[in-house]
Order: C-alpha cells, then structure tokens, then sequence
C-alpha cells in the first residue's frame, strides 16, 4: 500500500538514505528547535518553488508540529506528481517524545529564541537572520548623542560584537541627549560607561572598549574585521578618515550628522559598485573652513535629534548586516525637527572624487564591479 504517512523512526532513516525533510512550519514555530538536517520551507509561503526545483523522484518528507498539514502538504505534492512525498506522523510531537536529535535555533541558550522572538518572526530576518546579527562585527565611533541610541539599539538587536571607539570623558552637559550615560557615570570613560549599559541591556554580546581617539595611526586596525561601520563622532577630520579607511578595506559605513535641529544620514559602499555609488567626498569633496560649520557645542543641539538620526543609522546597519531593504546609498536623508519633515537628496559618484575616483586604489578589484564605471 503506498501510504501517505511515514512513522518518526522510519522517517530518521529515510533521512539518512537521502531523503529531504522540508519543515513546514512557520518561523516562531521553530524556535522549539527542528529536526537535524531538516529544510525549512514555511506552508504559508506555497510549495510552488519547491517543486520547481525539486526533482519528482526525489524523497519528501513532510514535516509540521502534529502531523495534520504535513498530510495535507504530502497530498499536495503527490498530486503534483511527487510520488516520493510522504508526510511524517505525529509531527515534532512524536519526534520529541522518541527523543530524536533536534536543533535549536541560534543558539543552545533557550533565552537567546526568548530574547530574539521578534525577529524571528519577520520573514526578512528569521533565524538565520538573526544568526548574521550574532556573528556580526561592527565599529562605532563615538559613544556620545548618535552614538548612544546605535550602540543600545544594535545591543538590542543581537549585534554580536560591538567595537566602540571614544576617549572623551562623560560630562554633565552630555546628559541631555548621551542617554547611554547616566549621572553617576559624569567623570568617567564614556567606553566604560557605555560597556556597562550594553552589558545590562545584553549580556550576551561582546563589547569591545577602545579608550583612544581614531586617528590616521589606528583607523585600518579599528576597521580590520568589521562588516559595518557606524560614525557617530560628528566631526569632519573623523569622517575623511573613516570613509578612505572604509574604501580601502571594502567596508560599508553609516554617516550621520545633527546640528541646532536639523539631522541628516547617509551610507557610503563605493565598493559596492565603483563610479557609481558615491563616498562621502563625493557629497562633501572639502570639509568646511574653519566657523562655518559649528559642532554642537558651539551651535547647540535640540536633546532628542541625536536619538532620531542615531536610530536611522541603526536601521541601515541593520539592513546592510541582514542584506535587506534599500540602503541609504547616493541618498542623503535630511530631517527637520522643526518642520517635522524628511526630505531626500540624491546624489552621484564624482569621478574625480580624491578618495573613490579614477586612480585611486580600489579593494574589491572583481571584473563584474569594475565594469560599473562605464
Ligand atoms: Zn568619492
């Protein structure tokens, strides 16, 4: 009788003879962990790649958490001519019951799918999403107004290892808008201090506290082994520094700029796609001379736009580690607290641009990239 229906044991060995378990399951479901070897292919999404791509005499198994869609899927793919498909009785229920291997996602610590449940539940992100998070590595310069809301929000997010870079000290007068500091943190490192809250917030990332100024002497090593960059420094000699260190290495960044009330942020990844997509000195080829652009100390900055701007330049570090959405590139948002209003500025490489043009060395020297300057 060619039954529809396989038990939990045989399934383990039609496993092992080269048989695809395909999880049916939707995402938050898998967080009570699935079995070993097993694909993940949601109901809700249709089978309709799958059996696109699946060969018709290769053996299915079905698998959801009690054995009723499975069935329903098995039919399905039968019906579709997929006369190998079987569905897997009794589901994860029987398969826990006989104590057969199962993994669980991201991590062993159950708290990890608690903490990350969220995520786990958007498609764009899910586990393996957020497994990129965890095994990400970023650089932030600066632990004071933008940097505060990046380093809690990338905390937050499962970001696994957090390089932060800062060698001032917290004073009373940062309190207004550094809200990673705290009081009783006034007069020490901001790097310890920041350490502190995004040890509280998330124990189980690394933190990695540079207490120096980055400079021309120690930018590349700062950048060495980062996936993304985050600048949240606000001064323009620290910008031309990380956006040639950015080039020379392959590395994204995330600019982000707030004066008196206005907020602007940007991503520069030349190397992305050389002539086409621009550097910061594309946009700005000089910093400005001396008094015509006041740093916030000078000009003053309204308390809560270091946290706006520095929360959207969490989002697009967010999206680049993930590989997801439209990143702010050759885009310059700008955002008006006053107005309440964003605009957007587009802007193009310049191919006599000093950092990224003609000429100048270029890290990713794939052919497919290089023909982009045409
Ligand atoms: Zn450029």
């Amino acid at each position: 009788m060619n039954t529809l229906e396989i038990s939990v044991e045989e399934a383990l060995d039609a496993q092992s003879a080269g048989a695809l378990l395909l999880d049916i399951r939707e995402p938050v479901e898998r967080l009570s962990g699935y079995p070993s070897g097993s694909v993940h292919a949601p109901m809700s999404q249709g089978f309709d790649s799958w059996m696109e791509r699946l060969r018709k005499d290769q053996p299915l198994l079905l698998y959801c958490a009690a054995g009723v869609r499975s069935l329903h899927a098995a039919a399905a793919f039968r019906a579709a001519g997929f006369e190998a498909a079987m569905s897997v009785r009794g589901g994860q229920y029987a398969w826990q019951a006989l104590r057969l291997p199962l993994e669980t996602p991201g991590s062993e610590d159950p708290a990890l799918s608690e903490r990350y449940a969220r995520h786990w539940r958007l498609e764009e992100v899910g586990v393996e999403g957020q497994r990129r998070l965890l095994s990400a590595r970023v650089l932030l310069v600066g632990a004071g107004g933008l940097g505060s809301p990046i380093a809690l929000y990338l905390a937050a997010a499962g970001v696994g290892r957090i390089r932060v870079v800062d060698d001032d000290r917290v004073e009373r007068s940062n309190l207004q808008r550094q809200i990673i500091h705290r009081e009783q943190d006034v007069g020490a490192k901001k790097v310890r201090s920041a350490v502190r809250a995004l040890s509280e917030l998330n124990p189980d990332i690394e933190v990695e506290a540079i207490d120096a100024r980055l400079g021309a002497d120690n930018v590349d090593d700062l950048i060495a082994g980062c996936d993304v960059v985050i600048d949240g420094a606000d001064n323009f000699p620290t910008r031309y520094l990380v956006n040639a260190a950015c080039i020379r290495a392959g590395v994204p960044w995330v600019y982000g700029g707030v004066q008196r009330f206005e907020g602007q942020v940007s991503v520069f990844a030349p190397h992305l796609n050389r002539g086409v997509a621009p550097c910061y000195r594309c946009l700005f080829a000089q910093p400005p001379g001396a008094g015509e652009a006041p740093n916030c100390a000078e000009a003053g900055v309204l308390g809560v736009l270091p946290g706006i701007v520095g929360t959207l330049q969490a989002n697009e570090a967010l999206k680049l580690l993930l590989g997801i959405g439209t990143p702010l590139i050759g885009r310059l948002q700008c955002f008006d607290a006053l107005a309440g209003s964003f605009r957007e500025l587009r802007f193009r490489a310049d191919p006599d641009c000093a950092d990224c043009g003609a000429g100048t060395p270029v890290a990713v020297t794939d052919d497919a990239v290089l023909q982009c300057r045409a």
